[in-house]
């Protein structure tokens, strides 16, 4: 995995203390929705799971396997959702996939907490489907 010795250290640490201690690792009961969602150029796979109240993300279910950046991605997710408004989580979706793939402006990125962490990912454009795996079933979540 070359690209990843790449990533700027101080992201690699985020990356990697996600990947080992990825947060919200864990099966709901009774989720309003849930998917599941892979990425056959990877073998990444990811299931999430939500409940959802008033608008609001009240609890989040993740669980999955794969590489760090998939993984890691999918808990720094986990922790930009929860207790967020379902339209600003879908904000935040468009604005870090613009941070991957377009030119995010500058003075919006410090609207992406820890997310920022990924932005590294974009100088390999196949790994951007990795980061994008899991944003992208949350997207297809609220949409179906
Ligand atoms: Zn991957």
């Amino acid at each position: 995995m070359n690209e990843f010795s790449e990533l700027d250290e101080m992201y690699r640490e985020v990356i990697l203390d996600h990947y080992h201690s990825p947060r919200n690792n864990k099966s709901l009961d009774n989720p309003t929705k849930e998917i599941e969602s892979n990425n056959p150029f990877c073998g990444d796979e990811i299931k999430l799971q939500v409940k959802i109240q008033d608008g609001i993300v009240t609890e989040i279910g993740l669980s999955g396997r794969g590489c760090a950046i998939s993984q890691a991605s999918a808990s720094l997710m986990g922790e930009a959702l929860l207790k967020n408004n379902i339209n600003d989580s879908l904000k935040l979706y468009k604005d870090f996939r613009e941070l991957l793939t377009g030119n995010l402006p500058e003075d919006q990125m410090d609207d992406l907490g820890d997310l920022i962490a990924l932005e590294g990912v974009k100088k390999f454009p196949i790994r951007v489907k990795c980061a994008l795996l899991s944003w992208s079933a949350f997207n297809d979540l609220i949409e179906v």
